[in-house]
């Protein structure tokens, strides 16, 4: 279970780890739709994605239960992507060996930019089920704790203190959009938001984003349960899972008002206006602007303020020219 309580120790312990990242006015957005709209900007958290929340809030959990009793060897993960240098990341700040388990054809920058934070890089594989198999083996051969992506407490509770300094900052806001790939980012804000908006007795909407072509945590709410959908080709490629986690799913079912989809279209336009606002977002983290243009768009009148969270802005030169041209 992961409560408000669990969010606001997890801010406390990975507070020296993690910065607290600015709520920005999108001043063109906003006079456009006629509500003040506000960006979280986790493009600008250390490791350039919310992910280092989770994942320091994981290790560090780790290491105070280490002290208390057996000693870990390490950890280890299975992502090239956001989640392995956060995990990375998080491993060097306390000092504990990390692994990092990539495809075969990883692309070199990423694979430099887990290196660079002193981790382990291993290639296995080109699906994510072989690494995810490579490196539970390997935590049970080596004294290492697998670090999952999502669907576990002490991540979610990480990642709820995005959520906790919305709104702390802005205990006004009638909206909060959010990317939502296996869910952890969603189920932490969501808890912290609704928690937080009883305490005020004010009615805070939660819009978790998802693009058309990966819509997996849509068509389980429809389903009142959880459904894969296989293989995804979104440009989004930290939201391209194919299901939403055992854990994660009947929190969201629980707080999420709404999920919203967005064309590969609209996530190109929403990068191209936040580069306009000097913010470099990736695909996935530019969703969230990209659901509040749209609703916009579309004629859904909102009626207070509201906040997109701009989940990260790890994009290559190559894939970010190519938006903007
Ligand atoms: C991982 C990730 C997401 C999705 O987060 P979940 O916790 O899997 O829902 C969204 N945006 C970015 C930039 C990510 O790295």
């Amino acid at each position: 279970m992961v409560g408000i309580h669990e969010i606001e120790r997890a801010a406390m312990r990975i507070g020296g780890v993690v910065v607290e990242t600015p709520l920005i006015r999108a001043h063109r957005v906003s006079e456009w739709i006629g509500r003040d709209v506000f960006l979280k900007c986790e493009n600008l958290q250390v490791t350039g994605s919310f992910k280092a929340r989770g994942a320091s809030n994981f290790v560090l959990s780790l290491a105070e239960k280490q002290a208390a009793n057996t000693a870990v060897a390490g950890v280890v993960t299975a992502s090239s992507g956001n989640h392995g240098q956060a995990v990375a990341y998080a491993a060097k700040r306390v000092g504990l060996p990390c692994t990092v388990v990539v495809p075969e054809d990883v692309i070199g920058v990423k694979e430099e930019a887990i290196r660079g934070y002193g981790a382990e890089v291993v290639r296995c594989g080109v699906t994510s089920s072989e690494r995810i198999a490579y490196a539970e083996r390997l935590a049970l051969d080596k004294h290492l704790v697998f670090v999952p992506p999502y669907d576990d407490a002490d991540i979610v509770a990480g990642q709820g203190t995005a959520g906790l300094e919305i709104m702390r900052s802005l205990p006004q806001v009638s909206e909060v959009f959010v990317p939502v790939g296996g869910g952890g980012l969603i189920s932490g804000v969501s808890t912290a938001v609704k928690s937080l908006a009883v305490e005020s007795s004010h009615a805070t909407r939660v819009v978790g984003v998802e693009p058309e072509l990966a819509k997996d945590t849509y068509l389980s709410i429809q389903a009142g349960h959880a459904v894969d959908i296989g293989p995804t080709s979104t440009i989004a490629d930290g939201l391209r899972t194919s299901h939403p986690g055992s854990f994660t799913f009947p929190i969201v079912q629980r707080n999420v008002d709404e999920i919203a989809l967005v064309s590969e279209k609209d996530i190109f336009a929403a990068m191209r206006f936040l580069f306009e606002a000097k913010l470099v977002v990736e695909p996935s983290g530019a969703t969230s602007l990209a659901a509040v243009l749209k609703a916009h768009r579309d004629g859904y009148r909102f009626t207070g303020p509201v906040v997109c969270v701009l989940s990260g802005g790890n994009v290559s030169p190559e894939v970010f020219s190519g938006v903007l041209r």
